[in-house]
């Protein structure tokens, strides 16, 4: 039986690929184990998003290569592969396979194949595969599991190179993700969580119209589930029906991850992103219609033309926005996108002082809206047995609950909030 090792970088939305690349090889008689040093295969999962992450995928593949057995075989996959297809060969011709970001289907076979044929592999297609009814072997805590629902995106923001690595936008059919709910939910896990570049954009292409809130409606009937949670919505595709859905059903987290990454409109029309109107309407009306509703966003600073009067509009929209948790990234050009070729770049001294002001008015704001908490008992779901999350925090991603006493991983029960520690860690009395 060949072991595998597979090494997964970059978002929550890879991990699924990587996910579903387990499950398929798992079905296909394939071992999987957690030390590539002791594997007969390594796939490893790329992201090329910006430069840190392109730097990062380099980083492995050459502590891989420095350490690979003779026998092993290295199988690159991912975001990377899609963009560097050409040039990763020739960098490193040690490599034994090379497939791009929706070419993982038939991962058994091109395996196999690299032990009949001993070439070297490289299937780097136009990304329009979308998962359907692969198996999956979660890989998550035994709380909580991400199902992707939709792949791509056709928004073309200025500064983003994924439409060009994932393709266009593509909905998973509903009865897809439901089964991997049914399975997430079978393993004892009780939140799901789900993602895809564009969520609120569920359904335009294959039910020709949004159907977020149908397919929320359906999941939420799923006994034994008691969280679902959405990240990456677009602040311009929420419909009146998501908003009053999400408002009424127990089960969904009142909780919206919403990207805004400005609020300057002459920067948000330099990033290809909605108006600070569309961004303002929508965020008032969540945070109206849906009763104690938690915010997350993404602010990208030092944007090229990003004056000193800019940040500021920014840091005082902030304030008054009161996001419960926000991050932050400071803008980096990405070669094939239409930002690249802006020429008012700002030194990396200011955009690295902007991103640190941003981050102080921010903690402030979460240390304040944490404090509500304090004496409050609110359900947790624990992700080990020292700490967990609540409705309002996404795991991995907000900060935790740590608990005094020890539960069992899944366990979901109240809590009384004694202390809060920092910016992240709330300590049940
Ligand atoms: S919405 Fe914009 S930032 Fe998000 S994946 Fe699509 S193009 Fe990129």
């Amino acid at each position: 039986m060949k072991k595998v090792n597979i090494i997964s970088l970059g978002c929550n939305k890879n991990l699924v690929d990587s996910e579903t690349i387990a499950g398929i090889l798992a079905s296909e008689g394939f071992l999987l184990i957690s030390k590539p040093q002791n594997a007969d295969i390594v796939i490893l999962n790329t992201c090329a998003f910006i430069d840190s992450a392109r730097r990062e995928a380099y980083s492995n593949i050459e502590n891989l290569l420095s350490n690979k057995p003779e026998h092993q075989k290295l199988v690159l996959c991912g975001c990377l592969p899609q963009r560097e297809k050409s040039t990763l060969f020739k960098k490193y011709p040690q490599i034994d396979a090379i497939l791009g970001s929706s070419d993982f289907k038939n991962i058994s076979d091109i395996i196999n194949s690299l032990y009949t044929s001993k070439k070297t592999i490289m299937h780097v297609s136009q990304p329009r595969f979308i998962i359907s009814s692969q198996p999956k072997l979660f890989s998550t805590p035994k709380s909580y599991a991400y199902i992707k629902i939709s792949e791509g995106c056709n928004n073309h923001c200025n500064y983003c190179i994924i439409p060009k690595l994932r393709g266009p936008f593509r909905s998973r059919r509903m009865e897809y993700i439901i089964n991997d709910v049914k399975n997430a939910i079978s393993t004892g896990r009780k939140e799901v969580i789900l993602v895809g570049q564009d969520t609120t954009l569920y359904g335009i292409d294959i039910y020709k119209k949004q159907v977020l809130h149908i397919l929320l409606e359906n999941i939420s009937k799923i006994q034994e589930l008691k969280w679902i949670r959405l990240l990456y919505t677009h602040p311009a595709h929420f419909t009146d029906d998501l908003i009053s859905t999400i408002a009424e059903n127990e089960k969904i987290c009142k909780y919206i991850d919403i990207p805004i990454q400005h609020t300057v409109d002459s920067i948000l029309e330099k990033m290809g992103r909605p108006s600070s109107k569309i961004i303002f309407n929508c965020i008032e009306k969540l945070q109206r219609k849906i009763h104690n509703i938690t915010l997350r966003t993404t602010i990208i600073v030092g944007f090229p033309g990003e004056t000193e009067e800019f940040f500021q509009k920014l840091l005082k929209d902030i304030n008054n926005l009161s996001f419960h948790w926000l991050g932050a990234f400071m803008f980096s050009k990405v070669r094939g996108t239409k930002a690249y070729k802006l020429t008012d770049s700002l030194p990396s001294t200011t955009k690295q002082a902007r991103y640190n002001e941003l981050m102080e008015t921010q903690q402030k704001i979460t240390l304040n809206k944490n404090m509500e908490w304090l004496g409050k008992k609110i359900y947790a779901l624990a992700d080990t047995s020292n700490f967990g999350h609540s409705e309002f925090q996404a795991p991995e991603i907000d900060g935790r609950i740590i608990f005094t006493a020890n539960q069992n991983t899944g366990s979901f029960k109240k809590h009384q909030i004694r202390q809060v520690k920092n910016v992240y860690d709330l300590k049940t009395a």
